[in-house]
C-alpha cells in the first residue's frame, strides 16, 4: 500500500534541519504543463555510499527503467502505439513550432507521458487534445514508415503506402481523438460493470460476472496463506473459456523482463549481503515462471531482509489500476537508507506493540502479535513504473494478509521526495487564502512539516500493518471499496496516535500542539482544498481521496450537533473556511470511525463497507466544489505534481572497470522521456 501527497501545496516550509546534505541553490522545478508540475529531487548521500553499493543501486536503476513500456501497455492497450507515433511526430516535426496544434501536440505528448498512457493517473479520464485531427492526420502521413509501429509488408515498401498504415491512423484518430471511446481508465461507479466499462488493459472480453466466478471457483477459504490471485496476468477469453494470460519470460511482457532479470542479475552480483542476493534469486525465478508462490516466498524473504543500507521493489506491486483490485501495476523504486532521520521511525517501529494494544478497535481485530513492522526513512534514487512521474511519499509492503501476519512489513518514508515537495510549496500563499485564521495558519507553519511526517510514519509502519481479519474472511470481500477503505484505516490509525501523548512521552514531538496543525490540514483538505483536483460536475473516484473525503465528511456529520467542526462563512469575502471547534473530540470520532472501519475490514462486511464509501465518501458539494476551484486559480498552483529522475553516470578507468556512478541533475522532462523511448522501450521496438 501507498500513502500519496495530500496536496503537496498545503505543506509549509518549517523545519528543514532534517534535510541532510541538500543543496540549498538546488532548482527544483523543471516544467508546468496543463494541471501538472514537474519537479526534480536530490539524492542526498549517493556520494558516501561505497563503490559496491553505487554499482549496486546503478544495476538496480536499470533494471527500473526497462519496465517502463509494461506500464504503459497496462494501462491501455493502445498506449504505446500513442506514443511511439506521437513522439516520432514531435521529433520530426518541420513546421513551425510555435503554432497552436504544434504547441497542443507537445502538451498532449507531456500529458501521455505522465499519464503513462491516454488517461489523467489520477482522474483517470481521458486526456483532451488540444490539436485538431486534421493536423494529426496530415502529420501523421509525413512519417517515414519505419518510424510506423507496424510490421511492414511489401507493398509498403513498393508503393509508400499501406493499408496498415491506413488502419492504424484510423485506429489513433479513434483512440485520440473520440471522448467517448475508452473514456475512463479505471471506472468505481457504483452499480456498473467495472471490467467492461474500464479502458484498462488488465482484462479483455471478459464481464466482471465472469472475473469474479473465475477466481472464486479458484479460491479455496480454507487456504491461510493463499497466493495473490490474478497479480501478475491479463484475464481473457479464450475458445469461450476465461483464462489467465501471465507476465513473465516467455509470457507476456516477455522482452521487458528478459531486461529487467539481466540487470538484476548484475545487481545481485554486487549486493550488499547474502539475504539480498537470495530474494533476487527469488525474484528473477518468480519473473522467470510466473509462479505466484514464489512471488510470496519472495516477498517474505524481502521483508525479512533489513540489515543492507540499499532496498529496491520491482515487479507487479499494487493493485490501484484494476476496479477489483486483483491485478498490479508494474512499478519500481530504488533506495537507500537515510540513517540519521530513521531514528524517528524506529522509535515508532520498536513501540508497535504498545500501539496496537492501546488502538481503539475491539480486541478481537487486534494482533497479539505485531511481527515486525520495519519503518525506515529512505533517499530514492530512482521512480519508475507505476511510481514515475507521480510518486508517492511512503510505502509498506508486501501487500499479502497473510505474509503481513505471519513475517512482518517493510514500511517506508521517501522523506527526499517530500523535501522537495515542501521546498517548492512555501510561499504559494495556500494555506493563507484556505485555512480560518492566522491561529490555524500558524499552527502549520510551525508543525506541520514534522507532523505530515509522522502522519505518513504512523499510517505505513503502524496503520497498515495492524489488525487482523476474522478467520475465515476472504481478504478481497470488500472488493472494489477495499483499497478506500484500507487507506481509510491506515490513515485513522495514523490521526488518532498523532494526538497520543506517547509521542511526546518518545520525543518524537515537543509540543501539544503539534498534532493539530495535521488534525487541521486533514479536515480541510477532506472537505474542501483536494477538490481543486475534481473537475466541475465530477464524483470523487480516487481511492486516497474518498478516504480523506469519507474520514471528514464522517467526522462533520456525527460531530455536527457539538459543532466539532464547522463551516463558517464570511459573506464580505464570499469565502467558506473550515473551522475546528475541539480538537480532541475530534480525535474521539477518528477513534470511533477507526473501530467500525476495522470492525469491516475484519468481518468482511462488504454491505457496511460499500454504504460508508457511497454515503460520506463519492458525493461532492457543488457549491462548496465551485468556489474551491475559483479561490484556487487565482493561486496559480498545479494540482498535481510529479519528478524527473537524476541521471546516473558510469566513469571508467582504463581498463574498463567501473571505477564510480556520479549523479547530474540537468535533464529536463522531454529530454527525459525521449531518452527513456529510445533507450528503455523493449516492448516497441
Ligand atoms: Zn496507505
Amino acid at each position: 500500500m501507498k500513502k500519496k501527497l495530500i496536496a503537496a501545496a498545503v505543506v509549509a516550509l518549517a523545519s528543514t534541519s532534517i534535510a541532510m546534505a541538500q543543496n540549498s541553490n538546488f532548482n527544483y522545478n523543471v516544467d508546468r504543463f496543463a494541471d501538472i508540475e514537474v519537479l526534480r529531487y536530490q539524492v542526498p548521500g549517493f556520494d558516501d555510499l561505497s563503490l559496491q553499493q553505487k554499482k549496486y543501486v546503478y544495476y538496480l536503476t536499470e533494471a527500473a527503467l526497462q519496465g517502463r513500456d509494461i506500464l504503459f501497455d497496462q494501462n491501455g492497450k493502445y498506449n504505446l502505439v500513442v506514443r511511439q507515433v506521437l513522439e516520432a511526430m514531435y521529433t520530426g516535426y518541420n513546421g513551425d513550432r510555435s503554432s497552436a496544434d504544434f504547441k497542443g501536440l507537445e502538451k498532449y505528448l507531456k500529458q501521455v507521458w505522465f499519464g503513462n498512457g491516454i488517461h489523467h493517473h489520477y482522474s483517470q479520464d481521458k486526456f483532451v487534445p488540444e490539436f485538431s485531427q486534421e493536423f494529426f492526420d496530415a502529420e501523421y502521413k509525413k512519417l517515414p514508415l519505419e518510424k510506423l509501429p507496424i510490421q511492414s509488408c511489401d507493398k509498403c515498401s513498393q508503393e509508400k503506402k499501406c493499408d496498415k498504415a491506413n488502419e492504424l491512423l484510423a485506429l489513433l484518430d479513434k483512440v485520440i481523438f473520440d471522448p467517448t471511446f475508452m473514456a475512463k481508465r479505471v471506472n468505481q461507479a457504483d452499480g456498473e460493470d467495472l471490467i467492461l466499462t474500464s479502458a484498462n488493459n488488465l482484462y479483455e472480453g471478459v464481464t466482471q460476472q465472469e472475473v469474479e466466478d473465475y477466481y472464486n471457483a479458484l479460491k479455496d477459504p480454507n487456504d491461510e496463506t493463499p497466493i495473490s490471485y490474478g497479480l501478475n496476468c491479463k484475464v481473457v477469453k479464450e475458445d469461450g473459456k476465461v483464462v489467465e494470460k501471465q507476465y513473465k519470460i516467455g509470457g507476456l511482457y516477455s522482452k521487458a523482463i528478459v531486461n529487467i532479470v539481466y540487470w538484476l542479475q548484475k545487481a545481485a552480483s554486487v549486493a550488499e549481503n547474502s539475504a539480498q542476493k537470495a530474494y533476487i534469486a527469488k525474484l528473477i525465478e518468480y519473473y522467470t515462471t510466473g509462479d505466484l508462490k514464489a512471488f510470496d516466498d519472495y516477498s517474505i524473504m524481502w521483508a525479512e531482509e533489513t540489515n543492507g543500507d540499499v532496498d529496491f521493489i520491482n515487479g507487479f506491486i499494487e493493485s490501484y489500476g484494476d476496479p477489483l483490485g486483483m491485478t498490479a501495476n508494474w512499478e519500481s523504486i530504488v533506495n537507500f537508507r537515510n540513517t540519521e532521520a530513521s531514528t524517528r521511525t524506529s522509535l515508532i517501529s520498536e513501540n508497535a506493540q504498545w500501539f496496537e494494544d492501546h488502538s481503539p478497535v475491539d480486541p478481537r481485530f487486534k494482533k497479539e502479535n505485531v511481527k515486525g513492522v520495519s519503518a525506515k526513512v529512505i533517499t530514492a534514487a530512482i521512480l519508475a513504473g507505476d511510481s514515475y512521474p507521480s510518486t508517492p511519499i511512503g510505502i509498506n509492503l508486501p501487500n499479502s494478509n497473510w505474509i503481513r501476519a505471519a513475517h512482518g512489513s517493510k514500511s517506508v518514508t521517501l522523506e527526499n521526495i517530500t523535501d522537495a515537495y515542501d521546498e517548492v510549496a512555501s510561499g504559494t500563499g495556500f494555506n493563507e487564502e484556505f485555512a480560518y485564521s492566522d491561529v490555524e495558519v500558524q499552527l502549520m507553519k510551525n508543525y506541520l512539516t514534522l507532523a505530515d511526517k509522522l502522519h505518513t510514519d504512523l499510517h505505513e509502519c503502524l496503520g497498515h500493518a495492524s489488525g487482523q481479519l476474522l478467520p475465515g474472511v476472504d481478504p478481497d470481500a470488500l472488493k472494489a471499496y477495499g483499497a478506500t477503505l484500507e487507506e481509510a484505516r491506515a490513515d485513522l490509525f495514523a490521526l488518532y496516535y498523532l494526538a497520543d501523548p506517547k509521542l511526546i512521552e518518545l520525543g518524537i514531538f515537543q509540543s501539544p500542539d503539534t498534532y493539530k496543525a495535521e488534525y487541521y490540514k486533514y479536515i480541510m483538505n477532506g472537505l474542501m482544498t483536494q477538490l481543486t483536483r475534481i473537475e466541475p460536475g465530477k464524483d470523487i473516484e480516487e481511492s486516497h481521496m474518498r478516504n480523506r473525503k469519507l474520514i471528514s465528511e464522517w467526522c462533520y456529520q456525527k460531530g455536527k450537533k457539538a459543532k466539532v467542526i464547522e463551516y463558517v462563512y464570511n459573506k464580505k469575502a464570499g469565502k467558506t473556511y473550515i473551522k475546528v471547534n475541539d480538537y480532541q473530540k475530534l480525535r474521539g470520532l477518528f477513534a470511533e470511525l477507526l473501530a467500525e472501519i476495522q470492525r469491516i475490514k475484519s468481518e468482511g462486511d462488504y454491505e457496511a463497507g460499500r454504504k460508508l464509501v457511497e454515503t460520506y465518501g463519492v458525493k461532492v458539494d457543488p457549491k462548496i466544489h465551485a468556489e474551491v476551484l475559483k479561490r484556487y486559480e487565482g493561486l496559480n498552483i498545479a494540482p498535481y505534481k510529479g519528478f524527473v529522475n537524476p541521471v546516473y553516470n558510469v566513469v571508467k578507468d582504463a581498463n574498463g572497470e567501473i571505477k564510480d556512478i556520479t549523479i547530474s541533475y540537468d535533464e529536463n522532462y522531454i529530454d527525459q522521456h525521449l531518452r527513456y523511448g529510445r533507450d528503455y522501450s523493449p516492448l516497441t521496438k
